[in-house]
C-alpha cells in the first residue's frame, strides 16, 4: 500500500505569544494510505478542525511536517496553491460559499484556476455533478434557487471536480433530513469506490462513521487517541466514552447481548450485520421463522 499523507509530530498553537495561546493540536503522528475511506471523529472542540486545514496547507504547523506523496508540503511555500488542489476540503455548510450566476459555473471555479478548460473542463464539472446526484437540469439553475441539499451537493461538485487525490469532508451531512444525509452519503462511498482516491470524513454520526470507514482516527483534546480499523476503535467502548464520544447504537446493543451470554461477536457495527448474527440464534429458539 502507498502512503498518500504521512504527519510527522504535527502540532498547532492558536495566537501563540498572545494571553488567548491554546494549543489545539499536541504531537500527531500517522500515515494514511492511497485509496483509504478515514473516519475522524472527536468531541467538539477536540482538534479535528485544526488537523484537516494542516492537510491542505490553509494552515501551516507550529511544530512537525504534513507529507503529502512523500514531500513535505511546506518545503516550497509557494507552492503550497496546488497542495490545495491536490488535497480538497469540504467545510461545514459549504453551500454558503455559493456565488455563481448558475450551479454549472460555481461548480467550474476550481477546476478553471487548477487550469482546466473546454471539453475536458465541461467533462469534470458533468461528472462531479453525477457523482453527488445532481440533476443534469439543476446545473443551469441559479444556486440559490436549489434545495439546502442540492446546495449542498453543488458545492461539494465543486471540489470533486478538481480531482483532489485527497478529499476532505468536514461533517458533509450536517442540517440534512433523514434522507437526505442517506443519499448523500451512499454517493460519497460511490465516489470512493469509483475514483479509488482517499477520502477523509469528519462526522460526529457514529453510525455513519461506522457504515463507511476502513480506518478510524479520534481526536481527543488535541492528540490522536486511537487510530486502527472501524471494528477495533468501536469496539473500545469504554475508551470513546471517556473522549466523549458513543459507539453506534446497534454496536452498544450487540456489546450488551455479549455481555448477557449470548454468542454474539464484538465490533457489530450496523443493523444488517446485527440481523445476520441475530437470525439463526432467534431461528434457533424459535423466535423468528
Ligand atoms: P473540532 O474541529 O474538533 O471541534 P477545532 O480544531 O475547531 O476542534 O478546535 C480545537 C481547539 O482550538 C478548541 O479548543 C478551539 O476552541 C480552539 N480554536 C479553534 N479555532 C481557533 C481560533 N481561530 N482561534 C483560537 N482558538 C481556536
Amino acid at each position: 500500500m502507498n502512503c498518500i499523507l504521512e504527519l510527522k509530530n504535527v502540532g498547532f498553537v492558536y495566537g501563540r505569544g498572545t494571553p488567548f495561546e491554546k494549543r489545539a493540536v499536541d504531537n500527531v503522528n500517522l500515515t494514511i494510505n492511497e485509496g483509504e475511506l478515514i473516519g475522524v471523529i472527536g468531541h467538539t472542540g477536540s482538534g479535528k478542525s485544526t488537523l484537516m486545514q494542516m492537510l491542505n496547507g490553509l494552515i501551516r504547523p507550529s511544530d512537525g511536517q504534513v507529507l503529502l506523496g512523500g514531500k513535505d508540503i511546506w518545503a516550497e511555500p509557494k507552492k503550497i496553491r496546488e497542495v490545495r488542489f491536490r488535497v480538497g476540503m469540504v467545510f461545514q455548510y459549504p453551500e454558503y460559499q455559493l456565488f455563481e450566476e448558475t450551479v454549472y459555473k460555481d461548480i467550474c471555479f476550481g477546476p478553471q484556476n487548477r487550469g482546466l478548460s473546454g471539453k475536458e473542463l465541461d467533462e469534470a464539472v458533468r461528472k462531479a455533478a453525477d457523482f453527488t446526484g445532481l440533476k443534469p437540469e439543476l446545473l443551469e439553475k441559479s444556486p440559490f434557487d436549489l434545495s439546502g441539499g442540492e446546495k449542498r451537493r453543488a458545492a461539494i461538485a465543486g471540489v470533486i471536480a478538481m480531482n483532489p487525490e485527497v478529499l476532505v469532508l468536514d461533517e458533509p451531512t450536517a442540517g440534512l433530513d433523514p434522507m437526505g444525509r442517506e443519499v448523500l452519503l451512499s454517493q460519497i462511498v460511490r465516489y470512493h469506490k469509483e475514483r479509488h482516491n482517499t477520502v477523509l470524513l469528519v462526522s460526529h454520526t457514529m453510525e455513519d462513521v461506522a457504515r463507511v470507514a476502513d480506518r478510524v482516527l479520534v481526536m481527543n483534546r488535541g492528540r490522536l487517541s486511537m487510530f486502527a480499523p472501524t471494528k477495533e476503535v468501536f469496539s473500545h467502548a469504554d475508551e470513546l466514552e471517556k473522549s466523549g464520544l458513543k459507539v453506534p447504537q446497534i454496536t452498544k446493543i450487540m456489546q450488551d447481548l455479549r455481555r448477557q451470554g449470548f454468542d454474539v461477536p464484538e465490533g457489530v457495527l450496523t443493523v444488517d450485520e446485527a440481523f445476520e448474527v441475530l437470525a439463526p440464534i432467534l431461528k434457533k429458539e424459535g423466535k423468528l421463522w
